[in-house]
């Protein structure tokens, strides 16, 4: 595994991106599986149903902090390319936060994939590859988070080959009312709450909270995909719209 440069950002919301990211890295598994009641996994497992992996594929995995969706890609592709007998898959992981990359490579579950599976930290606005490197790119809860987001789908069509797949896991907004009710009640209260009490750090959980509410609508995110290249783009909510995967091709 090979830890590639450290990008240096100035903007005030790459700064406050990054202090939460160092706060909450060596938890941050454990605090995914405690906000989400484990929930994350499942939507997880549904991004790779969609993404449907394959023997000799390559993926940049971009915000993938620990390397869920990277180590679910390996996998997945691996049985198919034993059953082929085809060649392996690789995987990226590029993510702003170097803390977070460390607690992934630490992980019991990352050690079998040796060098198929690389680590760089860089901005999702300005990917360290080159163009038209990947067969698919993936980011589960990142693009939030990023400064400038139109900026970022940019660089994920530049990345991507023609007939290469994007998609994004994120946080949504619920599609009726009444669950909207339930959610807010838990993530207004719930969330800060667990954040203070797991990792102690009730502000870092806050701003996660507040930044799902400020996210564009699943439509309003499905243009901006659009606008910046992509074809046949769509999404499909997930619990209710709790959450929802975009995605789309370059052609
Ligand atoms: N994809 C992982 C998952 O689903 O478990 C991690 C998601 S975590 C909520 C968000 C990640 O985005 C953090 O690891 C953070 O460091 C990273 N991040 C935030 N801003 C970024 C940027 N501009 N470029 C790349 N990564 C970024």
């Amino acid at each position: 595994t090979s830890f590639g440069f450290r990008t240096v950002k100035t903007g005030e919301k790459a700064h406050l991106v990054r202090d939460v990211f160092d706060s909450v890295a060596s938890r941050y598994d454990l605090m995914n599986d405690l906000m989400s009641g484990g929930v994350h996994r499942i939507w997880k497992s549904v991004l790779l149903d969609r993404l449907m992996p394959r023997p000799g594929e390559k993926l940049i995995d971009v915000a993938g902090g620990t390397g869920d969706v990277a180590a679910g890609f390996l996998r997945r592709a691996d049985e198919r390319a034993r059953a082929e007998a085809k060649t392996p898959a690789t995987a990226t992981i590029c993510d702003i936060n170097y803390e977070m990359l460390k607690a992934g490579e630490a992980r019991a579950d990352m050690a079998a994939f040796g060098e198929r599976l690389s680590r760089v930290t860089g901005d999702a606005e300005s990917l360290p590859f080159p163009d038209k490197c990947a067969d698919a790119y993936t980011v589960a809860f990142g693009i939030r988070n990023v400064t400038d987001m139109d900026a970022a789908l940019c660089e994920a069509f530049r990345v991507l080959r023609p007939g290469g797949r994007f998609f994004c896991l994120e946080f949504s907004h619920p599609i009726t009312e009444g669950l909207q009710k339930i959610y807010d009640a838990y993530s207004f209260n719930v969330i800060p709450w667990l954040g203070e009490q797991v990792a102690d750090d009730r502000e870092s959980y806050q701003y996660l909270v507040e930044s799902i509410r400020k996210f564009p609508g699943q439509e309003a995110f499905a243009a901006r995909i659009r606008n910046a290249g992509f074809a046949r783009v769509k999404y499909e909510n997930l619990t209710g719209g709790v959450a929802a995967i975009h995605s789309g091709w370059r052609i």
